[in-house]
């Protein structure tokens, strides 16, 4: 009896040897400590793209030196917005078009490429970008524009399933990093633009199988095991007629996974359409038209996909607000277990960390138009004669009031994430001072066909800049420094322990900055614009940074003025690493 229970132990055992070979939920929950890889999207599921190396640091980091480039080729270039995904000796990044790259991290050689060879009629919003990989056992995952998610064998790139989560003829695509949790991979969906329905789905990590599915918009199914799980929130409690079977609130960015409360939380975008007036009228008093859950923070728990909490940052929206933008898990000074976000729509919110409930609200970029600021329960406090005019009650009933009203539709912030120090207790944002003429127009959906009911054009709003990166201290919303930038910033940001924040310009410039001044420290022309985000690691006792360069993404597509002031910037697509002989650490 005895050998035979050894027998099992040891079998048991053998068995968590091989798998211990891949990436285990361990591994992914340990990211930000092991600093000898990079595993998750944002460096850590709390999203604080903070590494707590301090081999590479303010009295050093001017010898910080190219190590290798790797090109992604291809006639086609576009914006490249990859986060590199780090193990095992190589690292992993996704292109523009759907494609992936594993390469040896020691030599910058290729490994393997995939190419997803996407149909004709996709329908990409704003351009064909893909935010990174997730990895996962033996497979690296990422999803693609025309609304599949791939796996694939890490070490070979063989494609090990491939499923379709909805119909890219619809106007659905996937650009976000996927997340893993507990050996499920969780995905939102791209396509707030045509009228689609946000929302996240959690699959089997191993096999691809559905597990559940969330829909973000009040009035959905969601799915459990192959059935009928609950409905989202209350049929036409906050929308009016059918408006909520096409209503938007794509999951787009993807979401983050607070392992303390055990909540995913996942952004929405715009309601559909843009035109406002068309959602207005709802049935329960005070929240008429709200449109719930788009331009909202949705938590969701992990093990049946129901919704714990929502936090609607702009009740019906109507300037393009997406309220996608990361949630970063982190403790304020006091010890606070919180989360911030800087929204869409130029408001830095800090919520409580276990129910969502408002803390504060501050503005992170300047002249705000659409809101006189926001309530002690963190609704805005609407400015109305800002809201874009209603066609129906113009003249011919074709145009409605133009207005001009800031941020632009890309945003205070847009896509591209932003980083907390635990060191500082400070967050840093990449964001934009710009503005919009916007107006509305009827409209009525068509599968696979715009859905807005709007116009617009983008436009500065200083002669200067447009770019800026700001420090913020999340307690008070004081903006502690600023780097002011004559492009729109599109890059992701990055803090290290060793006083640094990285990040890059559209102009190609890769900086790191100091995290208590701002003073600019080190800064390396990478030859295209940068859009992608920056992460460091170590490897044989020295630190490295990487970060891609490649100018596209939505600015020269939708940037309007904005565009044309920007378009001699050149695209690209090469993968820069950089690193900090063992040398040259100590020298000065
Ligand atoms: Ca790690
Ligand atoms: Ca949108």
């Amino acid at each position: 009896m005895k050998k035979l229970i050894i027998a099992a132990l040891s079998a048991t055992l053998a068995c968590s040897t091989a798998y211990a070979a891949g990436v285990t939920e361990k591994d992914l929950a340990n990211d930000t400590a092991t600093a000898g890889d990079v595993l998750t999207n944002g460096m850590g599921r709390h999203l604080q793209r903070h590494s707590p190396l301090t081999t590479l640091n303010k009295k050093n980091v001017k010898n910080l030196l190219p190590a290798w480039a790797f090109s992604l080729g291809g006639e086609k270039q576009r914006g490249q917005e990859t986060q590199p995904i780090i193990h095992d000796g190589i690292m992993y990044i996704t292109g523009s078009y759907s494609r992936m790259y594993a390469i040896d991290v020691k030599t910058g050689k290729e490994i393997w490429q995939y190419d997803a060879r996407l149909p004709e009629g996709i329908l990409p919003c704003c351009d064909v970008v893909n935010r990174g990989a997730a990895i996962y056992g033996d497979k690296i995952y990422f999803g693609t524009l025309d609304a599949r998610i791939v796996a694939l064998d890490a070490k070979t790139g063989d494609v090990v399933w491939r499923k379709k989560f909805a119909d890219y003829k619809a106007g659905y695509s996937y650009t976000a990093a996927p997340l893993i949790v507990d050996g499920m991979i969780i995905t939102g969906n791209s396509g707030g633009e045509f009228g689609i329905v946000g929302e996240v789905q959690a699959r089997d990590a191993e096999s691809g199988e559905l597990i559940w599915t969330r829909p973000v918009i009040e009035g959905h199914m969601g799915t459990y095991k192959g059935k009928e799980s609950t409905m989202t929130g209350t049929k036409n409690a906050t929308w009016p007629g059918d408006m909520w079977k096409t209503g938007g609130g794509a999951t787009w960015l993807g979401g983050s996974y607070d392992a303390e409360t055990k909540t995913l939380v996942f952004g929405t975008s715009n309601p559909a359409p843009w035109n406002s007036w068309l959602r207005a009228a709802g049935s329960p008093k005070g929240t008429e038209g709200d449109n719930l859950y788009a331009a909202s923070r949705v938590a969701i728990n992990p093990e049946n996909g129901e919704i714990k909490w929502h936090f609607q940052t702009t009740p019906r929206e109507g300037w393009d607000y997406d309220g996608v933008n990361e949630m970063v898990a982190y403790t304020d000074r006091s010890g606070n277990k919180r989360w911030a976000t800087a929204d869409r729509n130029g408001y830095f919110y800090v919520l409580n960390r276990e129910d969502g409930k408002f803390v504060s609200a501050t503005p992170f970029v300047k002249n705000i138009t659409w809101a006189k600021g926001i309530d002690e329960n963190g609704r805005p406090i609407f400015n109305e004669p800002n809201r874009p005019g209603d066609p129906a009650k113009s003249a011919d009933g074709k145009k409605g009031e133009v207005i001009f009203a800031i941020p632009s539709f890309l945003g205070g912030k847009n896509w591209m994430p932003m980083a907390h120090s635990p060191k500082t207790g400070n967050f840093y944002v990449p964001s934009n001072e710009w503005g919009m003429d916007i107006w509305n127009e009827p409209i009525t959906y068509k599968k696979g066909a715009a859905y807005l009911g709007s116009g617009f054009t983008i436009k500065p709003i200083f002669e200067d800049y447009i770019g800026s990166l700001k420090a913020i201290d999340p307690d008070t919303g004081d903006v502690k420094w600023e780097f002011k930038n004559n492009a729109p910033l599109w890059a992701g940001v990055m803090t290290t322990a060793g006083g640094l924040v990285f990040t890059g310009t559209p102009e190609g410039e890769v900086i790191a900055f100091d995290d208590e001044t701002g003073e600019k420290l080190w800064s390396f022309q990478t030859g295209s614009g940068i859009v992608g985000q920056p992460v460091t690691w170590e490897q044989d006792g020295e630190q490295y940074v990487s970060v891609i360069s490649g100018w596209g993404g939505a600015v020269p597509l939708w940037g309007g003025e904005v565009a044309k002031k920007v378009n001699y910037l050149n695209q690209g697509g090469t993968l820069w690493t950089f690193k900090l002989p063992k040398q040259l650490a100590a020298a000065e």
